[in-house]
């Protein structure tokens, strides 16, 4: 089990990813709808994990990644793309993400790369080997 922020700015998408998240067991502990807002809330909650969408206004995903790993360099952070941001994704990975996961979102799936990244073995889905 682990305490999680959702970022995204979709409240929508939030919500989804949420009731995932709860039905697997977690606890999502706070909620942000951009970068910047992240940022403030990773200080303050200090959550276990982040799931972190990659388009938001104020600031985005990828660069909201980048000043969580500087207040914390073990953070760990998922982030959540949609299709054709390939580019987005291999540029968050070399900045410390653990794992992506694609919209629309599949239940297993989001489950698995939390597991992982919680350092579980998870069930072999995940798209990106550890590094
Ligand atoms: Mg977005």
């Amino acid at each position: 089990m682990a305490r999680i922020m959702v970022v995204d700015d979709a409240a929508f998408m939030r919500m989804m990813l949420k009731d995932i998240l709860e039905k697997g067991g977690h606890h999502v502990i706070c909620e942000a709808e951009n970068g910047i807002e992240a940022v403030e809330k990773y200080k303050a909650y200090r959550p276990d994990l982040v799931t972190m969408d990659i388009t938001m206004p104020e600031m985005e995903g990828v660069e909201a990644l980048r000043e969580i790993r500087q207040i914390d360099s073990a953070a760990k952070v998922i982030m959540c793309s949609a299709m054709g941001q390939q580019r987005m994704v291999v540029e968050a990975i070399q900045s410390g993400a653990r794992d992506f996961i694609v919209k629309p979102f599949q239940g297993p799936r989001v489950l698995d790369a939390v597991a992982k990244a919680m350092g579980g073995t998870g069930t072999g889905q995940s798209a990106v080997s550890p590094v």
